[in-house]
């Protein structure tokens, strides 16, 4: 299970503030210490870590909690604000245009890191909600690719639009726009390729879409298993092309937790669902205190 060690490793420092009556500075202090070991072992971002425990610590080590009837209760409180704080307070929605308006929703991100997978999860949402999604295939240089987003559409019901291979993104794009506007989808669903390291190509091809094309909201869906690795993909994503949100897949296996609890405070842009599976109805929407709960157990 994702957060085990990192959760295990809190569980303990909180057993032992809970078991004091009283706490004076440096115990405060000792406990957040391990908190930050804990955290940087779970591959949280330094800076994030290093910024975190500062803030705990302000807010810890006060007259308030000091002298109240429950310090260790009160230290751990602020633990879990702050990590819900971290993850960017409350829970983000896709922006979508209003009225019948289109909304263009660009996927992108590396190859592997689920994006197929995750942009027919999102189209099956949509429909869920009443929407008409359409997904589109832009992904030209993996045959593959558009097969599998075709499968994954037919399980979900949602059409998908495809020129095969033969043309560029953006002129796909174009075409599945005028496509939605005359059948009466709402929301279209651009499955971008991904390469296996960012490449110049990759972002000139993405850059070309929304310089041409009025992409509402622009996601990027990275794997949590790759940790750190993550993180620097977003920031990079963020800085070429500008992104609205994130979709964190994988949570479903053994990741140490560091993707989810570093990419809103490096990047600024909020998680909006997490991978909990291969399964195309894994898909749940980012609740940062549902998720802080969970990471302390
Ligand atoms: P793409 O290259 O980014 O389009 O990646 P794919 O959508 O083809 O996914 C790559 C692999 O990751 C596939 O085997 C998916 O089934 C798997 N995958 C995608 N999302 C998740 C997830 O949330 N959890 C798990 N366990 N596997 C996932």
């Amino acid at each position: 299970m994702a957060f085990d060690s990192l959760t295990e490793k809190l569980q303990n420092v909180f057993k032992n503030l809970r078991s004091k009556g009283s706490l004076t500075e440096s115990d405060v202090k000792a406990a957040l210490k391990e908190v930050k070991m804990a955290l940087l072992e779970a591959d949280v971002n330094f800076k994030v870590v290093k910024n975190f425990i500062k803030t705990v610590q302000e807010r810890a080590i006060g007259q308030d909690v000091m002298n109240s009837l429950t310090p260790g209760q009160m230290v751990i409180k602020i633990v879990n604000d702050e990590l819900v704080n971290l993850m960017g307070d409350e829970t983000t929605e896709i922006s979508l245009k209003p009225g019948s308006e289109i909304t263009v929703i660009l996927m992108c991100g590396l190859q592997g890191a689920g994006k197929t997978t995750t942009t027919a999860k999102l189209a099956g949402k949509f429909k869920q909600k009443g929407k008409k999604p359409l997904l589109v295939a832009c992904d030209i240089y993996r045959p593959a690719a558009i097969e599998q987003l075709q499968v994954n559409g037919e399980k979900q019901g949602v059409p998908v639009f495809s020129m095969g291979s033969g043309h560029k993104p953006l002129n796909i794009a174009k075409a599945a726009i005028e496509h939605a506007e005359k059948n009466g989808f709402n929301i279209v669903i651009l499955d971008t390729a991904g390469r296996l390291h960012i490449d110049e190509d990759m972002m000139t091809e993405l850059v070309e879409i929304k310089e041409n094309i009025d992409v509402h909201q622009s996601i990027l869906v990275v794997d949590a298993m790759t940790g750190q690795d993550a993180v620097n993909v977003a920031e990079m994503f963020n800085n070429k092309i500008g992104i609205d949100g994130v979709i964190l897949t994988k949570l479903d296996g053994d990741t140490r937790g560091g993707a989810a609890l570093s990419i809103r405070a490096v990047t600024g842009r909020p998680i909006l669902y997490v991978g909990m599976g291969e399964k195309l109805s894994d898909l749940e929407q980012f609740h940062p205190d549902r998720m802080a709960s969970r990471i302390l157990g």
